[in-house]
């Protein structure tokens, strides 16, 4: 066992549980109060003025939310870590502590369409943006404009599955006073830790791997201490949307089996994607944990593992797309990925196959989450799907 896998066991496992201070208690317990109560006024005023360190009001800071966010920022190897109560709020949060007016954010390759649909509503308060296709360092440099203050990289992307060399492009941002964020939702903290890559702030959506039972909906910003202490007193304080205690605690039940969710998801994801990589209907596989992949040897450098959304591409368009998912039977059909069911869908719609194109995303692709279903079974499912 290599020692961060040890180390992100243990962390999954009970770093931050603090059972002494909470009776022995072998979980935590789940703190449901609003707010938090003082036997003084200089008592209440000395926490107030001090928030991120006191428990006040749980829209603020919550014992069970906190030990959630321990675990997280541990697993990131990051100072501090803020949950919010979805992942395109943390997204926004990182975002808005990160512009201001006349900036510029460059996206590297394809990012969650959510977060594409946020920074063009940016435009409102005049902040542009444009995206980058390619992903080497020295090509991207020259995507880089006057008022750039932040690149936003999501690696693998979105759709795609394109893999962003890290390290490189951090070097180039710090370089030139850039500020970078990356979405680390696919590889979660275990396959992947940004934050020694260079990256500044990591988001995650907790409602895929890291919740992993597709019973809660929630997000995360892990960075150093100097962005943290602004983003909670502003982004995270003024906007509002905290995570429950109660989602935390189903959090916190989902990270213990992490470890062991997600070497299953890569264990079926593996075979899966070398089912679909010999399949005549395949046209291509978007897995960055097989050797076709372009990107098979930087993943090497970057990715301690491969969890189980890939896509693969068939010949015909929406028409053929639309056959293969209607025929599934044990993957479902639906949004959202990182739990235990396996499930499908296509980013085509039947009529934005020039808007696909130009986001460098083929009009046949399909989506798909390996869940933890038995792998002869999803294979079975797919190859009677695509026949
Ligand atoms: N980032 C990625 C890569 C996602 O796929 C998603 C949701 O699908 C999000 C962020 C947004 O997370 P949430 O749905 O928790 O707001």
């Amino acid at each position: 066992m290599n020692q961060d896998w040890e180390q992100d066991l243990e962390i999954c496992l009970e770093y931050g549980d603090r059972r002494m201070e909470f009776g022995g208690s072998v979980i935590p317990p789940t703190f449901g109060g609003s707010l938090f109560v003082f036997d003084s006024t200089d008592k209440l005023t000395k926490a107030v003025m001090n928030e991120q360190g006191n428990y006040v009001y749980t829209r603020g800071t919550n014992p069970t939310i906190e030990t959630a966010e321990m675990k997280l920022s541990a697993l990131e190897r990051g100072e501090q870590c803020r949950c919010f109560s979805s992942g395109m709020a943390a997204i926004t949060a990182a975002l808005f502590n990160s512009v201001k007016t006349g900036d510029h954010v460059l996206c590297i390759s394809n990012l969650y369409f959510s977060t594409m649909e946020l920074l063009k509503y940016l435009n409102k308060f005049g902040i542009s943006h444009s995206v980058c296709y390619e992903t080497d360092a020295a090509e991207v440099e020259t995507y880089i404009q006057p008022n750039t203050t932040v690149i936003f990289i999501e690696s693998p992307s979105y759709m795609t599955f394109r893999l962003t060399n890290l390290n490189a492009i951090t070097s180039m941002a710090k370089k030139r006073g850039i500020r970078t964020i990356m979405d680390n939702t696919w590889a979660t903290p275990l396959f992947q830790k940004p934050l020694l890559h260079g990256v500044d702030i990591v988001v995650h959506s907790l409602s895929k791997y890291l919740g992993g039972h597709s019973d809660l909906v929630g997000g995360a910003v892990i960075a150093g201490k100097q962005i943290m202490g602004t983003l909670f007193t502003k982004e995270f304080l003024l906007m509002g949307a905290a995570f429950s205690p109660y989602e935390a605690s189903l959090l916190l039940r989902g990270l213990r089996s992490l470890p062991y969710r997600i070497k299953g998801h890569q264990e079926n994801a593996l075979k899966v994607a070398a089912f679909l990589e010999g399949h005549l209907r395949v046209l291509e596989v978007l897995y960055p944990g097989l050797p076709p992949h372009p990107d098979y040897e930087l993943g090497k450098k970057l990715l301690t593992g491969y969890t189980g959304l890939m896509g693969f591409t068939v010949d015909g368009g929406y028409k053929e797309v639309k056959r293969v998912l209607d025929r599934l039977r044990h993957i479902k059909i639906g949004v959202s990925w990182g739990s235990f069911e396996s499930l499908a869908l296509s980013p085509n719609t039947g009529n934005n196959d020039q808007q696909l194109l130009s986001e460098n995303i083929h009009p046949g692709t399909i989506r798909l989450a390996v869940g933890l279903g038995d792998s002869e079974r999803i294979i079975r499912d797919l190859d009677q799907a695509l026949d």
